[in-house]
Formats: structure tokens, C-alpha cells, sequence
């Protein structure tokens, strides 16, 4: 069940004194929670990493000049309603822009929840048409709002639309429902994904706490099925931005059979300055990690160029140009000279 902002007064997990200051936040920004993440919230800490990620402050009413409603630009991609064909071999297809929960830091924080559209059959077909018409498109991401919120049928209806179109080669889903409503993840819902073509699924996951017992079986249900998983992350100020919460959260992932595969700087999302740090900071973080933790719960950190120009990794950078060489940095810190030769050719 999806609960507001008075639940969360019921639920003690919010101040009384607190409701004004959250019925502000919400005349701007969807709120929701549901009853999982809501139980996973220790309301004795004022720090605690999951009320940070969802429950409204005051601090959302504070808008940084360079922050935009469309921080990623997808309007200015957008080729017709649903459809955002930002790089040649791949689109996003957003068949609903509702969500279980609504993160604070949502990049599409101005798109998405009630004033969101959902794809109607005929737009839907003409998404469909748009992707058939662009032997280009080698994979569709398929996003919103959150995709897993749709029901079986029609998410049945998608993946055979798409595993019809011979050049659409992977399929993928990007969602928050295996961590935050994991009972939505149905026999059903697993059966609607069942096609010949690679199918995807993307889970969001910023707080090993996130990781409970019940996100594990979900996402268990879509791996033997045969599912690919991966994950991505957004580094937040205060709630995942030490070197053992990440560890904690990417070791947590894979063992889970989830490969971590970005963490994204957060965006210029309007009201979200409280969750951004530094990006050396970013990328210190990164460093610590890979001398921390195994390959496999490395995750690429990336940055959403604003205004559209997609999304590039930002480093940290282990190698760097000294005359002829280089000079390439070991796990320990420590810098070593490489000179390759270089082969002649054939
Ligand atoms: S689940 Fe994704 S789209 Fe939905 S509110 Fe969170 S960040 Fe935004």
C-alpha cells in the first residue's frame, strides 16, 4: 500500500510540528512511500538514511539558480509522447511516469506521479511504429515513472510489441519495485517478461538497508527466470556518501546476483541542492571502493551532462600521460611508471 503524508504523522515517523512544512513540499512534489519502506525507517534517527531518501523537507523549497524542471534534458530528445531518443542504438520508452515511491532527489521529480500521462493504446502504437522505423535502435529502455507498476497484461503487451521488432536486440526495465513493494513482483508480472529477446531489469538501490529479505526474493523470482540484473545508484550527501555504506550496498547486490552498473551524480533536479557533494569527493569515494571491494561491485560514476548531452563516466581516472608513458596508480596509492611498446603494424 502506497501512504501520504498524513500516514506518516499516524505512523509516527513524522513530527506533527513537521505536517505545514511537508504539505508546502508536496504542493510542488508527489510524495509516496510504501508500507515496506516506511517500516524500514527508524524514526529515533534524525539522520536515517531511508526518511532521507523519502519523506519531504523544508529544504526541497530551496532552489539553486542552476537547477532546471529538466535537468537531463529529455524534452529536447523527445521525438513524439513516450519516446526519448537522446543516443543512436537506444530509446527510452516511458509507457507511465507513476512511481511506489518518490524519491526527493528525482531527476524527473517535475514529470512524473498524478499529473504524469500514461501512454494510451494509439500513443503507444505510434512509440512502437517510431522504434520500427529506426533500424538503429538496437535496445529499449523501458522507464517512466516506474515501469513494474503497470499491470502484467500490459507489460506482456510491451515485451512482445518490442521482442517484434527484429532490430531490438535487449530490452530493458528500469524500476525501484523488487526493493520497495517487492511483493509486486508476481509470478505473473515475472511470466509477462518471458520472451526470446534479452530482457534486462534495473533495480535502484542507494542504502544497503534497502536490501531486505523480501527485495531478495523478489529479485530471486526474476533471476530463474532467467532475467539479467543490474542495479544503479545515486550518491547522496548523508545517506550512501562513505566508502562502507557503498561497499555494504554493492557487496549486498551482488550477492544477490545484481551488478552494479552506475552510480549516478545526482542531478540539477529543482530543490535538490541538500543531496549533491563534490565530485572529487565522488570520485575519492570510487578509489576507496575499488581498493575495498572486488570487480564486481564496481559500479561506473557518472554524470548526466545538464541540457541533454547524455551521460559520460567521471573517473576517477588511475592513469594519466607522463612524456612518452605514463603513470598509472596500483590499489594501494602507490604510482608506478609504465612504458609499453608499441608493436609496428603488419
Ligand atoms: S523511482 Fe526513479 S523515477 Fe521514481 S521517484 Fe524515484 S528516482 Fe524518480
Amino acid at each position: 500500500m502506497t501512504i501520504g503524508i498524513e500516514a506518516l504523522t499516524d505512523q509516527h515517523l513524522v513530527a506533527r510540528e513537521r505536517v505545514d512544512e511537508l504539505r508546502r513540499v508536496a504542493a510542488q512534489f508527489q510524495v509516496a512511500l510504501t508500507d515496506e519502506v516506511a517500516a524500514l525507517i527508524d524514526p529515533t534517527d534524525p539522520h536515517d538514511p531511508i526518511a532521507a531518501q523519502f519523506v519531504p523537507s523544508a529544504a526541497e523549497l530551496r532552489t539553486a539558480v542552476e537547477e532546471r524542471a529538466d535537468p537531463i534534458g529529455d524534452e529536447r530528445w523527445s521525438p513524439l509522447p513516450g519516446i526519448v531518443h537522446r543516443y543512436p542504438d537506444r530509446v527510452l520508452l516511458k509507457p507511465g511516469l507513476v512511481c511506489p515511491v518518490y524519491c526527493r532527489f528525482c531527476f524527473r521529480r517535475e514529470q512524473i506521479g498524478a499529473r504524469g500521462k500514461v501512454l494510451g493504446r494509439a500513443a503507444l502504437e505510434r512509440a512502437y511504429a517510431y522504434i520500427r522505423e529506426h533500424p538503429e535502435i538496437w535496445e529499449v529502455v523501458v522507464t517512466g515513472g516506474d515501469p513494474f507498476l503497470l499491470t502484467p497484461r500490459r507489460i506482456a503487451a510491451i515485451v512482445g510489441a518490442l521482442a517484434g521488432i527484429e532490430h531490438v536486440q535487449v530490452i530493458r526495465f528500469h524500476t525501484r519495485v523488487p526493493i520497495v513493494d517487492p511483493k509486486r513482483v508476481t509470478a505473473a508480472l515475472v511470466d509477462a517478461l518471458a520472451t526470446k529477446t534479452a530482457v534486462y531489469v534495473v533495480v535502484h538501490a542507494n542504502h544497503p538497508r534497502e536490501l531486505t529479505g523480501a527485495a531478495k526474493d523478489a529479485v530471486t523470482r526474476l533471476v530463474r527466470a532467467g532475467i539479467a540484473m543490474l542495479s544503479q545508484s545515486v550518491l547522496l550527501r548523508g545517506i550512501n556518501d562513505d566508502a562502507g555504506v557503498l561497499e555494504q550496498l554493492f557487496r549486498g547486490l551482488v550477492a544477490m546476483r545484481v551488478k552494479p552498473y552506475y552510480l549516478h551524480h545526482p542531478d540539477l533536479a529543482r530543490g535538490t541542492g541538500h543531496f549533491r557533494g563534490d565530485i572529487a569527493a565522488g570520485q575519492e569515494l570510487m578509489r576507496e571502493l575499488r581498493r575495498r571491494a572486488s570487480g564486481l561491485c564496481q559500479p561506473t560514476y557518472v554524470l548526466d551532462i545538464p541540457g541533454g548531452h547524455g551521460k559520460v563516466p567521471i573517473g576517477p581516472c588511475w592513469l594519466h600521460r607522463d612524456g612518452t608513458g605514463w603513470r598509472v596508480e596500483d590499489g594501494a596509492g602507490a604510482v608506478h611508471r609504465y612504458l609499453p611498446s608499441v608493436g609496428d603494424p603488419e
